[in-house]
């Protein structure tokens, strides 16, 4: 009877509706195939699911380094990082000095990702994030150096689809540092759509070390290249066409990756661009009708035309880790150079960090740094543990860089004229300045958020969406029938089911909603929360998946939103799940509160956008009932968490190791890092004899006159005693260096410049003369 039934249906309205479905589907390019099919999908379908598992969630065991890592990081790590002084590379040298990039290559730092048995470190994904973050923490330059050749370029592409003979012969090498790779895949007409790259191979048979060989003549014009002015191996992507089908396979072959020597004659490399002056290398490379074997292709001949379906496999774990860990850097950094100085820089006799305004700048900056190692950690985790997360390693990319905006964004407002003055002094100016490298790399950021989180998060992580879209599209008859009939109804079941419990929830304020079997009572009303916000969110995205269809993916407005609320849930598993690997520690629970709340509250402030602009109004009304039937129940972080939350920052200790552990600390007494350390933790001893001085001021006990070191009257009036005024002259000897700016002769660099300028006139006039 039942079977009837089940028959019925799928004849009168399944596949009616999926005729339909058919009609509307837009066709997918093989190369938007390509992304979607990639990588893998993980905590990510959970929230998508409407009821996230969390005892799966708090099940996986907390990241750890190896014994061998750790000593990584502590040794070669540390050193590199004494190593760079940042003044030096980016406005001296505008280059790494030789000694830095020599240690970067004997170490291995270029072969993290590449295994032991082909000469590399076999370092995990943590490890190498790790590392990374850390690099950030001292000099943008080797970080981005070290971080490039572990990505998505040669070394990746070769391990997972390199001939066995590739491997042999370049991973031991690129292990070394005897190859410096890079991987050139941005043209200047494609961009973003890196797909639509004009660069050219034809098939062609040629002459290759005396012999007549079959190959590939290939003309390129690429720019923005990282190491490309010093790379001796050039990843090259490129369309192979073979119009006379030497091949024996279509003339249109597809995207082609190769390597390529740059000694290879015909090769054009060298130049470079100076983006926003990071001193890493970077810069165009180009070549004409360049003739190369076949067997250059990353997999070999076979291989030709698969280079899209390679990159998108590769790309999620290298996406996981370089910028989330650069920004995760960038935040630990911030969060204790900015909490120092705002210690030792008094105003309206007030450090700084305990004005207000200022409390209220330095308190996003600690939670967001809590929140965006939890997010680190959590993801290289995941990729640790096999996953290949695409659409996670989108969010991790996005707001984490965008985080680290909003953090340097703040260190800087409370840096003032400290922060703008460039110089060795100046410990923040330059992050700020080079951030938006991070925001354009890997996925520009406008595209990540409203193209590809929610819309790849849409037909991935959805349990049945992409089973209706294979049944449309790859299945046809019986069989398409059958399984587009099982995949809508149980799309209508999780559709009722979530509006059902997004309902509930919202009437019963997420007090009945799941939450971890093992978790802190503290922290459990946020993991309802997220439930109920689950829940939410996947009838949300049903419901304007179903109102909109096709056009969704140009409502960019829309879906950068929906893609939002989903981040926002990831963002706050990962605070969460920290929480609890680091065993609970109450001192920390002012960051894990700010941070959660606020994502909370802006997952709510993206639904209600989403509602309020909805096309269709009468729907957007029934939505918001739904969804919140009494009203909106998230606020943002409380002014006592921020305050909480800057103290950490402001005091040292335990708390504020936690929060930037992966800092380095110069102990270079010259360094201004170092200085400003030190300066911190003096005029933190020397708050009571401070205030002892003030007591006195106050009462007339000491008089300062103009001039005069308030010290050594206090000391002559009795008020202090030698130890103290020894203290106290030391720190302000420290606060005094801490809050100096760097300046420079009037001329400064202007010589160098001029001397240049007339050179080159000089050379014009010549020509010109000898032209005439
Ligand atoms: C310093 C630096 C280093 C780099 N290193 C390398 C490298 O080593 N190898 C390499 O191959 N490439 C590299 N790139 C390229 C980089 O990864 C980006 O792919 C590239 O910069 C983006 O192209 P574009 O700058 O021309 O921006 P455009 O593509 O012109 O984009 C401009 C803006 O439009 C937005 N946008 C574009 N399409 C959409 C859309 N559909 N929806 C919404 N918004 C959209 C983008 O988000 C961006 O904000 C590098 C770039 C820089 C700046």
């Amino acid at each position: 009877m039942l079977k009837d039934l089940r028959e019925l249906r799928r004849k009168h309205v399944s596949d009616r509706v999926l005729a339909a479905f058919r009609r509307i589907l837009p066709d997918m390019s093989p190369t938007e195939k390509e992304a979607i099919d990639a990588g893998t999908v993980w905590w990510d379908a959970e929230l998508f699911s409407g009821r996230p598992d969390w005892d799966r969630l708090l099940a996986t065991p907390a990241p750890r380094l190896t014994d061998e890592e750790q000593a990584f990081l502590d040794g070669p790590v540390e050193t590199l990082c004494a190593m760079c002084n940042d003044w030096e590379i980016t406005h001296e040298r505008y280059d790494l000095p030789p000694e830095v990039w020599q240690y970067i290559k004997d170490q291995g730092f270029l072969g993290m990702i590449i295994p032991k048995e082909y000469g590399g470190l076999g370092f995990s994904a943590l490890a190498h994030s790790a590392v990374i973050t850390k690099l950030s923490t001292r000099s943008n330059a080797a970080a981005v150096t070290v971080m490039v050749p572990n990505s998505l370029g040669p070394a990746e592409l070769l391990l997972h689809f390199g001939t066995e003979e590739q491997k042999r012969h370049y991973l031991p090498r690129l292990a070394r540092g005897q190859e410096i790779p890079c991987f050139a895949l941005t043209s200047p007409e494609a961009g973003s759509d890196a797909a639509a790259i004009p660069d050219y191979g034809i098939v062609c048979k040629g002459e290759w070390q005396g012999q007549e060989v079959l190959g590939m003549r290939v003309t390129w014009d690429k720019r923005y290249i990282t190491l490309g002015p010093v790379a001796t191996l050039l990843g090259l992507a490129f369309r192979l066409y073979d119009p006379e089908g030497l091949l024996g396979k279509e003339e249109d072959l597809g995207i082609t990756c190769a390597l390529v020597p740059t000694g290879t004659p015909g090769v054009r490399i060298g130049r470079r661009h100076l983006p926003l002056n990071g001193a890493f290398q970077n810069g165009p490379n180009s070549g004409k009708d360049v003739f190369m074997p076949l067997d250059w292709i990353i997999g070999g001949p076979e291989y030709a035309g698969r280079g899209w379906m390679m990159l998108m496999t590769c790309l999620a774990a290298g996406r996981s880790i370089s910028l989330p860990a650069s920004s995760a850097g960038g935040a630990q950094a911030l969060t204790r150079f900015t909490g120092a100085y705002a210690r030792v820089r008094s105003q309206f006799k007030t450090p700084i960090g305990r004005l207000e305004g200022v409390e209220e700048a330095l308190g996003r900056i600690a939670a967001n740094a809590y929140l965006m190692e939890a997010t680190r950690v959590m993801t290289a985790g995941a990729v640790d543990a096999g996953e290949k997360p695409s659409v996670i390693s989108a969010i991790a990319k996005y707001h984490m860089t965008e985080r680290a905006r909003l953090c340097v964004n703040d260190a800087m407002d409370i840096h003032g004229g400290k922060g703008i003055c460039l110089g060795p002094n100046n410990w923040v100016g330059r992050g700020y300045q080079v951030l938006p490298v991070g925001i354009t790399v890997e996925g520009a950021n406008i595209l990540t958020r409203t193209l590809i989180i929610f819309g790849q998060g849409a037909i991935r992580c959805h349990p049945y969406v992409l089973r209706e879209m294979r049944a449309a599209k790859e299945m046809t008859g019986e069989e398409a029938s059958r399984e587009f009939d099982e995949a809508l109804w149980g799309h209508v079941a999780h559709t009722v089911g979530n509006g059902l419990r997004a309902f509930f929830h919202g009437l019963t304020r997420s007090a009945f909603a799941s939450y971890p079997r093992d978790c802190a009572v503290e922290t459990r009303h946020y993991y309802k929360h997220v439930s109920r916000l689950s829940a939410a969110f996947a009838f949300l995205a049903d419901v304007s998946m179903l109102a909109m269809g096709g056009a969704l993916k140009r409502k960019e407005k829309i879906s950068g939103r929906l893609g939002d609320v989903l981040s926002m849930m990831y963002l706050v598993s990962a605070t969460l799940k920290r929480y609890e690997d680091e065993g609970r520690l109450k001192e920390d629970l002012p960051l894990v509160r700010w941070a959660v709340r606020d994502a909370l509250y802006h997952a709510q402030q993206a639904i209600d956008q989403v509602l309020s602009n909805s096309p269709v109004k009468p729907l957007a009304t029934l939505l918001r009932f739904v969804l919140f039937p009494l009203g909106m129940p998230f606020r943002p972080p409380l002014d006592a968490r921020n305050r909480e939350c800057a103290r950490i920052a402001l005091e040292p200790g335990a708390a504020r190791d936690r929060l930037t552990p992966l800092v380095f600390v110069s102990q270079d007494e010259k360094d201004a890092t170092c200085v400003l350390e030190q300066a911190f933790e003096a005029c933190v001893a020397c708050e009571p004899i401070d205030k002892r001085l003030r007591e006195a001021v106050r009462k007339g006990v000491v008089e300062p006159r103009p001039g005069e070191d308030l010290g050594e009257a206090a000391f002559e009036a009795g008020v202090i005693g030698e130890e103290d005024l020894a203290s106290w002259q030391r720190k302000e000897t420290l606060r005094r260096a801490v809050i100096k700016v760097d300046d420079f002769p009037q001329d400064y660099g202007r010589a160098e410049a001029l001397q240049k300028l007339s050179a080159e006139r000089g050379s014009f006039t010549s020509t010109a003369a000898r032209a005439a």
